[in-house]
């Protein structure tokens, strides 16, 4: 098992006062790993799928392929290594650096990506890692 049972409920009650970011759901299945709930966590962080994918591919060494609902990845990776990333992925795209506020978006210009803040109106380049 990839994540206990109370990890998958989230009580959306609090996720309005705070930003929580679900931990993953899923499963080993021979040498690849089948996350559930990863199209979600996305949602959540408000960025997009390949982006999303390209950073956990390049940081975890693996290939990840969105397959239907599931995201299946060529290799055995830990749950717990996998929530690591997502925080990573998070604190580097998604929580501004100034404010630690999540209502940030990201765009591109000149093949550099761009964070900007909606909340207190910062602009930067995130130290990429991919
Ligand atoms: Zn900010």
């Amino acid at each position: 098992m990839l994540a206990r049972a109370d990890d998958v409920l989230v009580d959306t009650s609090k996720q309005q006062e705070r930003f929580v970011i679900p931990n993953v759901v899923g499963h080993i299945e021979g040498n690849k790993t089948i996350i559930s709930n990863l199209a979600q966590i996305c949602n959540t962080l408000g960025r997009k799928m390949p982006h999303f994918l390209k950073f956990l591919n390049k940081t975890l060494a693996t290939k990840g392929n969105v397959r239907g609902n599931v995201v299946v990845f060529m290799s055995k990776i830990p749950a717990t290594k996998l929530n690591e990333k997502i925080k990573e992925y998070a604190d580097t795209y998604v929580f501004c650096k100034e404010c630690s506020k999540p209502e940030t978006e990201l765009t591109k210009k000149n093949d550099v990506i761009f964070l900007k803040c909606k909340a207190c109106g910062a602009k930067y380049a995130p130290k990429s890692k991919i």
